[in-house]
């Protein structure tokens, strides 16, 4: 629950609203596992809520350290499900890389996440939860998050609207929402609501082509919301929130790696100062697709950045211990 659902609730128990605000504290703030360890709270609602709610906590079910200190939790919910959870070490601080659902039903070509659809939602709860279990794992603070593990996010809206309400709260662990990105494949009324709320964290596209035949080769999700319309839907969302857009485009072997496609690209989102992340694919078993080679994918920035479009390449991290998502919970479910 956010701390506005939690004082609702100990409302409804006839405690006064302020009860809410000190049970999120010690959840959130100082991540107590208990109800008894709630000093300050009366013993009679202490019992109360031993009787009807619990505290859940996520196991570590496997856990994948890479030489480059990216770690890869393959964590159990309360209800058996597992996901995975990346903990990544930058200059700037650690960042989570969370999941939002268990499994997806978007169907990416590439993806290992979504081989085997969607099984459920994660509750906002359960995706904090991914976040306080690394932390306390590796005993350290956490400065950015990033939504981009398994699942789609704003498949999931509600629930992660209320994720993001108890991680940037002060009265949790406080992450502002310019250190948080969320990254969706691109489903435009979702976009247009999340808009309306006017968050400042970072919106991430999954683009990966500029033309609908190639997307919608890639992503089935195009043929519901092609390209034309998921470009206005991003120039809309920049003009409301006064943010920038990043998009993310994953290369693959002569597919959406040509010239002409860096020119169509250039094209398509001319004047958006937006920012554009090259990834090479990550092989996964069952996709059809190869990885454009390091050369060709610098030379497409080159282009890029010719054309006036800003351009990186991701660096890699945990290469060694497949890192990327969805293929430690597809392991784990094949050898149950
Ligand atoms: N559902 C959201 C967030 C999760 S995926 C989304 O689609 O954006 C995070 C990013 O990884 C997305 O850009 C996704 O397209 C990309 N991705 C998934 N599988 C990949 C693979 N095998 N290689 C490279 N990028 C991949």
């Amino acid at each position: 629950m956010t701390e506005e659902q939690l004082k609702e609730f100990v409302k409804g128990l006839g405690q006064p609203a302020f009860r809410g605000g000190q049970l999120f504290k010690w959840m959130h703030e100082k991540r107590v596992d208990s109800f008894a360890a709630m000093t300050d709270l009366p013993k009679a609602l202490i019992c109360r809520l031993e009787e009807t709610c619990c505290i859940e906590r996520l196991q570590i079910g496997q856990k994948q350290q890479s030489r480059d200190g990216t770690v890869k939790y393959l964590f159990r919910l309360p209800d058996g499900n597992c996901i995975e959870t990346v903990w990544m070490q930058y200059s700037y601080g650690n960042t989570v890389c969370v999941s939002t659902q268990v499994g997806c039903r978007m169907g990416c070509r590439f993806c290992a996440s979504t081989q085997g659809g969607k099984v459920r939602d994660m509750t906002a709860g359960e995706i904090a939860g991914e976040i306080y279990a690394a932390m306390a794992d590796q005993g350290q603070r956490v400065s950015h998050i990033v939504l981009m593990g398994i699942g789609e996010p704003l498949d999931n809206f509600d629930n992660v609207m209320d994720f993001l309400s108890i991680i940037s709260s002060p009265h949790g662990i406080n992450i502002g929402m310019r250190n948080i990105s969320l990254s969706t494949c691109g489903l435009v009324p979702r976009i247009a609501e999340l808009a309306q709320r006017r968050l400042q964290l970072t919106l991430s596209i999954s683009l990966h082509a500029p033309t609908d035949e190639m997307r919608s080769r890639m992503m089935p999700v195009n043929d519901a919301y092609p390209v034309a319309q998921l470009i206005a839907a991003c120039r809309d969302y920049q003009e409301e929130t006064g943010r920038r857009i990043s998009f993310e485009y994953s290369m693959v072997r002569g597919v959406n790696d040509s010239p002409e496609t860096a020119e169509r690209l250039a094209k398509l989102i001319r004047g958006m100062g937006a920012h554009v992340n090259l990834i090479p694919i990550n092989p996964v078993d069952g996709s059809p697709f190869t990885a454009t080679d390091a050369a060709a994918i610098r030379r497409f920035q080159a282009h890029l950045t010719r054309l006036g479009v800003n351009a990186t390449v991701r660096r890699r991290l945990g290469t060694d211990i497949s890192a990327a998502c969805g293929q430690l919970r597809r392991e784990a479910k094949r050898s149950e």
